[in-house]
């Protein structure tokens, strides 16, 4: 109705004109805009994109090859319930062996920094857990280059193993398998190795290429060695960035504090932020007053990799929210404010996901390479029998990945995961839970329920040839 408005035309025009493009529409939906400029080409109108415009103000400084210099590999722990996450991430908190300074990590800022004795970094996000790691990709922010994926040997590779692998798998991050509670007499490190093995992944000790390495986090046994290994890794990724420009990051969390005003924990990924800055993080800006580390020690710089609390923004930006710093103090509250003000105009979300009804449309427009399927089921057998009869879909045209597969209800963990890595989910006998359906409605995700295996795969089929009818 609103473009209709401003073409002034009637609705029904806008309507019949996205239904020729086999896009059903009511007068109240959004449309995307890829779908905006092609329909307002077909009246003869075209569309500019004033989102484009004000985030094209934020300039990305090029970086030189000479400019670049190694940092610390960011890491996320991730792994099934109780199976020692925080334990881990409190012992490597406490036995941080920075020269003269043994701990004293006294502040929870969401992130934090440990020096080995060798003198080299590792920068610890402190939210554990993958989905916390696939919120923030959701929203677009991959900040994690690495992953530390605990397994309690005295239990089994379980459920939330699985799906923590999957979502590490997805972002494209390296794995480094901590396999946890060796202390424990009834711990059988072998075992879980071989279900790994079963699962086509391949630890060292195996014969393959996956670092794992055999811990306590109660003792502390193999932990020092486990990091060394998360730095052999992160040798492989040769993480650099350009220290010397204006910093440019990620918002890790935010909030108001009684007595300072908003605090904001920011991890740096490039250049160096300094106290005086002009920072716009979201849709908050301000001048950083003060810096913390998780220390609670004032700083007045912080280069790349370093997790800071900032003091100084005029409200508390998202996790996962970028921030840049700017020369000009206005320019950075304009870009705040239109932001503001374009959120209010467009409640809903703009970045729509893949459904299976656009696959045929956007598989002949030629934009779309690869289908991305989560699939889950209510026995191990179905889920099997699809995710072989789905991968036989595959043709030159398009690859169909299934990014996640697992026995169990749906649930807004596997609803992350379709809207961080685009997918579309496959429920065969089971039912979104929880919160995931409206989850799912937010994020725009397609969710199809099946119990019957060949209308599973023959709506795929149709769909990619681009004849399912929509679902209305
Ligand atoms: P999370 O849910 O993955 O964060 O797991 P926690 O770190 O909370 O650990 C769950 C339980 O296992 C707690 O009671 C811990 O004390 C215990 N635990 C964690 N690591 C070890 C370990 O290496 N050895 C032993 N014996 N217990 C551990």
């Amino acid at each position: 109705a609103e473009v209709a408005t401003m073409m002034n035309m009637p609705t029904t025009g806008i309507i019949s004109a996205c239904m020729s493009l086999g896009i059903m529409v009511t007068m109240n939906q959004r449309l995307d805009a890829e779908t905006l400029s092609i329909v307002a080409d077909e009246f003869g109108y075209e569309v500019e994109f004033v989102t484009a415009d004000i985030e094209e103000a934020i300039q990305e400084e090029e970086d030189k090859p000479e400019d670049l210099q190694p940092r610390a590999p960011i890491v996320t722990v991730m792994g099934h319930v109780d199976h020692g996450k925080t334990s881990l991430l409190d012992y490597i908190r406490k036995e941080n062996v920075i020269a003269g300074e043994s701990g004293g990590i006294t502040q929870h800022i969401g992130a934090y920094g440990v020096t080995l004795e060798n003198g080299q970094k590792i920068t610890f996000l402190d939210t554990p857990g993958h989905e916390a790691f696939t919120a923030m990709r959701a929203r677009g922010a991959q900040v994690t280059d690495m992953a530390i994926i605990v397994i309690a040997a005295d239990d089994d590779v379980m459920p939330q193993t699985k799906e923590a692998i999957s979502h590490a798998q997805a972002a494209g991050v390296p794995i480094v398998f901590a396999i946890n509670k060796v202390d424990k007499p009834t711990a059988n490190p072998d075992k879980i190795k071989e279900a790994l093995a079963g699962m086509n992944l391949l630890v060292e000790d195996w014969g393959g290429k996956i670092q794992s390495h055999d811990i306590s986090a109660k003792t502390g046994v193999g932990v020092k060695e486990l990091l060394e290994k998360v730095l052999l890794e992160a040798e492989i990724l040769e993480l650099q960035a350009n220290p010397d420009k204006h910093a440019q990051g990620t918002v890790v969390e935010a909030f108001l504090d009684k007595g300072r005003g908003y605090v904001s924990t920011i991890l740096v990924q490039a250049g160096t932020l300094k106290i005086g800055d002009y920072v716009l993080a979201g849709k908050n800006s301000g001048k950083v007053k003060a810096m913390h580390d998780e220390r609670g020690n004032a700083i007045e710089h912080a280069g790349p990799s370093t997790p800071i609390s900032i003091l100084g923004l005029d409200g508390a930006p998202q996790a996962g929210d970028k921030f840049h710093v700017f020369e000009d103090e206005k320019e950075a509250k304009q870009i705040a404010s239109k932001r503001t003000q374009l959120q209010r105009e467009q409640s809903v979300r703009t970045q729509r996901h893949i459904t299976l009804d656009e696959i045929g449309r956007r598989i002949a427009l030629g934009d779309f390479k690869e289908l991305n399927i989560i699939l889950k089921g209510d026995v191990d057998g179905s889920v099997e029998a699809l995710t072989d009869s789905f991968q036989k879909l595959s043709t030159d045209e398009i690859q169909i990945n299934i990014i996640h597969k697992a026995v169990g209800p749906i649930t807004e963990s596997d609803v992350l995961l379709a809207s961080a890595s685009d997918a579309i989910i496959i429920g065969f006998n089971v039912r979104p839970m929880g919160n995931a359906r409206q989850v799912a409605e937010r994020e725009e995700i397609d969710i199809r329920n099946y119990s019957i295996i060949y209308d599973a795969i023959n709506d795929l089929k149709d769909a990619m040839e681009g004849m399912l009818s929509p679902e209305l």
